[in-house]
């Protein structure tokens, strides 16, 4: 069976966030199955500026509208990977610092550079003869693909079958109409049973429709996407296609993530040999200037959305910092919370700390040297922050939310299995509580180090998850 997975970012090579550990994870756990599965994302600037051993394969010449473009198809590997990867390069598009925005803002021909993506990367596919059988589709940026599929490329790839993962609903992919010439689709498609979402054309949406089969990445959200508190206005449609939606939680990359191996922390450690997390703490304490007093580290590694609970957290911000611990934020996003935990930073210098910024090696210290993670979630497809965190023995607080209530039970509910704290309403009321339980269990440190070693052992690996896209691929194969 041939497989090609399609995303706009991957690990190694390009990250903003979840996404592109699945899209680096996946693969490499499929071939271990025995597929040879094919990556193909865009050229990005630091692909480009990457070491990957890239070879130009062929042009590809793809039709948006009224003019056309030439783009290259490229190849690359990364030391030691198996994984062979393409790459759709078009320097106006891709070789740029962000992958979507600058300075938090998307980038105004985002309609025309994915359109350019997705119609190139199936072009691409047709050139290089690959004949895939499963063609997975990730995320808006790859919703044209599955309904170029049925459309003009119907006659390339009769036998060819789609997947579409939804990793998150709330990134749509929705243009002003005046944009749906590029796509070179007839206007035919343009209707409330197909592309369009009030009055504009919509990528997820043509993703969500015309794939085989949808996926999204935690039981919970499957179920939780299908109603109109989740639904993004998209629920309808899901709710239709209820009998081809499934829902498969990801798993998370032990290679990377082993406090036991991890080159970016100060100490190494294990759940039977937890001394090296007490270095880890106090080195991230002393490098942020906090104080090594004995109190519980409250870590944050996340998107700085409104997604990622921040509206609770700022009106619940007195009584947050009113708690007996430290807090230590890494993130970026929303600038108008940059601003504030800015001033925040500055006026409680002791107790909190932030970093705005993406950067890979002091998020993985501050797993290992946080006691506790925050992720206070309004919605969560998957969330990985969480199993990592349980990796690194950093007791979750999280909402029961998506893939958050699918990996986390509570300690107070479940005292002989529970990982972490949890609250359901979504409050700044009830997400206090729950750090207030977890700092409360910091303090009997017997039980503490229990639900610690507890996590710790917990596994969420890819195989599992990687069986289960396989038994998806194999479905559509057969038909
Ligand atoms: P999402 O994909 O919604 O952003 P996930 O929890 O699924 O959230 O995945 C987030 C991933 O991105 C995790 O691997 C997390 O460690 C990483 N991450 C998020 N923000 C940062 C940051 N500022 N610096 C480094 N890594 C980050």
């Amino acid at each position: 069976m041939r497989v090609v997975i399609i995303a706009s970012e991957a690990v190694p090579f390009a990250k903003t966030g979840g996404l592109a550990d699945v899209a680096g994870a996946l693969p490499k756990e499929l071939y271990d199955l025995g597929i040879e599965p094919i990556l193909m994302i865009p050229y990005y600037r630091k692909v480009i500026n990457g070491r990957y051993d890239i070879k130009r394969l062929r042009k590809v010449k793809v039709n948006m509208g009224v003019t056309s473009k030439t783009g290259s198809v490229l190849s690359g590997s990364y030391n030691g990977s198996k994984i062979k990867t393409y790459f759709i390069g078009y320097d106006a598009y891709f070789n740029r610092p962000g992958l979507y925005q600058k300075g938090g803002v998307d980038y105004d021909d985002n309609v025309e550079r994915f359109t350019f993506f997705c119609r190139s990367a199936v072009e691409a596919i047709k050139e290089l003869d690959l004949q895939p059988d499963i063609i997975h589709c990730n995320d808006w940026q790859t919703g044209l693909i599955p309904k170029y599929l049925k459309t003009l490329f119907a006659d390339d790839f009769p036998d060819t079958k789609t997947v579409f993962t939804i990793h998150n609903l709330a990134f749509q992919g929705n243009f002003d109409k005046k944009y749906f010439p590029i796509t070179g689709l007839d206007w035919d498609q343009f209707s409330l049973e197909d592309m369009e979402f009030f009055g504009q054309f919509s990528f997820i949406k043509a993703g969500i429709i015309n794939a085989d089969i949808v996926t999204t990445v935690s039981e919970t959200y499957a179920e939780e996407i299908q109603t109109p508190e989740f639904g993004h206005g998209m629920d309808g449609i899901l709710r239709e296609r209820k009998k081809e939606l499934y829902g498969i939680l990801n798993g998370i990359d032990y290679s990377t993530w082993n406090p036991s191996t991890d080159e970016f922390i100060p100490a190494n450690y294990s759940a039977d040999e937890l001394s090296g997390k007490e270095e880890c703490k106090r080195r991230l304490l002393e490098e942020n200037d906090l104080p090594d007093d004995g109190k519980p580290l409250v870590g944050m590694v996340t998107r700085i959305a409104d997604q990622k609970g921040f509206d609770i957290i700022v009106e619940g911000v007195d009584r947050i910092l009113g708690m007996d611990c430290r807090y230590i934020l890494l993130g970026e996003g929303d600038i108008k919370y940059h601003r504030l935990f800015k001033e925040i930073a500055v006026r409680h210098p002791k107790k909190f700390v932030v970093h705005l910024e993406f950067d890979e090696k002091m998020a993985h210290r501050i797993y290992a040297g946080s006691d506790i993670f925050l992720m206070p979630s309004r919605y969560e497809p998957c969330g990985l922050g969480q199993m990592i965190s349980l990796a690194y023995g950093t007791v979750p607080v999280v909402r029961e939310t998506g893939g958050l209530a699918d990996t986390i039970e509570d300690v107070k509910e479940y005292p002989q299995t529970g990982v972490g704290f949890t609250f359901k309403r979504y409050t700044s009321r009830t997400m206090v509580e729950a750090l207030r339980s977890a700092i409360e269990a910091y303090n009997d440190k017997i039980m503490w180090n229990q639900i610690v070693v507890r996590g710790m052992r917990r596994e969420y690996s890819w195989l599992k998850s990687a069986q289960k896209y396989l038994s998806i691929y194999n479905e559509l194969y057969k038909k």
